[in-house]
């Protein structure tokens, strides 16, 4: 028997501010997208915002419920919907925030709140996008008060099924 351990690295902040600018625009679009979040059974409100390195606007997502209880959550359906257009591909930076449908992003946090994060099924897409663009793909998770920041998709999903394992 061999032990294998795997580390996984990611960044850490006190406040978005410490981020370079493109990135703190994304989290404050993650929050305005986040306000179209339709989820009168979970009532917790997610937000996802992606940007790329070639068209020169920035992406938007909120999850999606419905009352059989299937969720297209915020990130599926942003890059869901970058795909029905054809960008499936640019994909280069997604932010991501969430809480109760009661939290206001623009009060102050009581506390440490810690950031949402991709659920397994939003790690798989984030997988495969990663896969087409030829990069990692930086993934921002931000609550009011504490910012993670990944690059790639195998600090969050490590020995992925993708692309590859198809031939792809
Ligand atoms: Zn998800």
């Amino acid at each position: 028997m061999t032990l294998h351990e795997l580390t996984i690295a990611f960044e850490e902040f006190d406040s978005a501010t410490e981020l370079p600018e493109d990135e703190q625009r994304l989290i404050l679009s993650a929050w305005e997208a986040r306000r179209y979040a339709y989820s009168p059974y979970s009532h917790f409100q997610v937000g996802a915002a992606v940007s790329t390195n070639k068209v020169g606007r920035i992406f938007l997502g909120s999850n999606q419920e419905n009352a059989n209880f299937k969720v297209s959550c915020a990130e599926r359906v942003v890059l869901d919907s970058m795909g029905a257009i054809g960008l499936k591909h640019l994909v280069n930076k997604i932010a991501i925030v969430g809480g109760p449908d009661s939290m206001n992003p623009y009060h102050e946090a009581i506390g440490l709140e810690e950031p949402v994060t991709p659920c397994g099924q939003c790690r798989q897409d984030i997988k495969e996008v990663e896969d087409i663009a030829g990069q990692p793909t930086v993934i921002i998770m931000a609550s009011r008060n504490r910012v993670r920041r990944i690059v790639g998709i195998k600090n969050l999903l490590p020995f992925a099924f993708g692309p590859a394992d198809l031939g792809k």
